[in-house]
């Protein structure tokens, strides 16, 4: 299969694209071959259906459950069994969550067939299962921690619960994003230390590091086992503080050169120097003050409107969970845009950074660069066409064609010119 795909990869990067000529042994353009990218239109178009049909139908769920009175049934079944606050909330909040996730399962079974039937995925049905069991786990008890305080903060304080629920947001999202490496990205992948499973690649790896000035200690670089559940490739930076780490996919590691992975790792690397981890957190809780001070606003214009007609009594009412989600998934979706243009403009810095700091490392820095991303859409079955639209509302990652375009043409040393971040 790989042999394959290497193949084809060499007749695509000859085809004739107008620089072709000059420098025909290069990767000038993210190109597909036609039956790749038959099957890459077609994926394009289901994904973007498909997010469009898990977007409204979300909703759909929400204001069903509101509509017929079900959150409403839910809150009077909790207040039978107890009076106190805490164990209604252990009735009400899983119960509640339990019958949106349960409702959205068929989405997700679907969209994990069409991972498999493209060969983006080969985990079994039962393997996937257990996944998605401990997931469900995971963000139930996160968002029953979560939802109860922010509805006892709104109890407590009515006009300050937002600030206080924002509080209680960050500090989660601290905990996840630290937790993840050690406790939660285990339960799924096997991690081991780079220096174990590919002694030699540390070597080189070891060369990027320091010609980025910068001690990534060997502990901190792994290997993960994505090869048992995907096909695709891909590496990445997590955690912080003591968490924080790089993590190299297995595929990766098998099916690019030796160049092209200094490439990627030197482009996580990017992600890691520039911090791009703690500017995350402080964007997104940015973001999350002033998405809980709308939904304050919103819920004042909104709940007289509708708690009659939903059995909604006040806003610290079990009742009026669903409205929370249904406001807050809106504002989500609003912001995603913004979310999205600022990982793509954070992605390109990395991509910036990785070809800095291989160069000069890498025989050709540019061609390795420009042929990791070609690998990286080929095995993603990446469209090499997307509507503007799609990419500025659901994309985090730059389109692959105009990756391999700003690999091919940034070249600051040859310009004289000064490179951005490695002197
Ligand atoms: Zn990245």
């Amino acid at each position: 299969m790989m042999a394959g795909a290497q193949d084809t990869l060499k007749k695509t990067s000859q085809q004739t694209t107008p620089q072709a000529t000059e420098q025909h042994t290069r990767t000038t353009a993210y190109t597909l071959p036609p039956d790749k990218l038959a099957k890459s239109k077609a994926l394009y178009d289901l994904d973007n259906r498909l997010l469009l049909i898990d977007t409204v139908y979300g909703f759909l769920i929400l204001l069903g459950i509101l509509y017929l009175g079900v959150a409403a049934r839910y809150r009077d079944w909790a207040e039978k069994v107890s009076g106190y606050f805490r164990y209604q909330a252990l009735i009400f909040l899983p119960l509640l969550l339990l019958t949106i996730r349960l409702l959205n399962l068929p989405l997700s079974i679907y969209g994990h067939h069409i991972n498999l039937q493209y060969g983006l995925s080969v985990q079994g049905w039962s393997s996937w299962f257990a996944d998605l069991l401990k997931s469900e786990i995971m963000s139930l008890l996160v968002f029953t921690t979560l939802l109860a305080l922010i509805i006892l903060l709104i109890r407590k304080s009515p006009r300050r619960w937002w600030f206080y629920s924002w509080l209680v947001a960050v500090v989660i999202l601290l905990l996840l994003t630290w937790v993840a490496p050690i406790a939660i990205d285990p339960l799924y992948y096997n991690f081991t230390p780079l220096e174990k499973t590919q002694p030699q690649l540390v070597e080189q790896l070891e060369k990027v590091v320091q010609r980025g000035g910068l001690s990534i200690p060997r502990d901190r670089m792994y290997e993960m086992d994505a090869s048992r559940k995907v096909t695709t490739l891909n590496a990445y930076v997590t955690g912080f503080g003591a968490s924080k780490r790089v993590v190299v996919w297995d595929n990766t590691i098998q099916k690019m050169t030796i160049p092209e992975t200094l490439f990627v790792f030197g482009h996580e690397m990017g992600h890691y120097v520039l911090n791009h981890i703690i500017q995350g957190i402080i964007l997104g809780s940015l973001g999350l003050l002033l998405g809980f001070y709308v939904l304050y606003r919103l819920c004042k214009w909104f709940l007289p409107r509708s708690q009659q007609r939903w059995h909604i009594r006040e806003l610290g009412d079990w009742a009026a969970v669903p409205m929370l989600l249904l406001l807050f998934g809106i504002l989500g979706f609003i912001a995603e845009p913004i979310g999205n243009t600022i990982s793509r403009h954070v992605e390109h810095e990395a991509d910036i950074y990785g070809l800095e700091v291989t160069h000069g490392i890498n025989p050709d820095p540019q061609e390795a660069a420009a042929h990791s991303f070609q690998m990286l859409g080929e095995m993603s079955l990446d469209y090499p066409y997307p509507s503007r639209l799609a990419v500025i509302w659901y994309w985090n990652h730059p389109p692959i064609s105009d990756r391999v375009r700003f690999a091919r043409e940034y070249d600051p040393w040859s310009k004289g010119e000064k490179p951005k971040f490695v002197k």
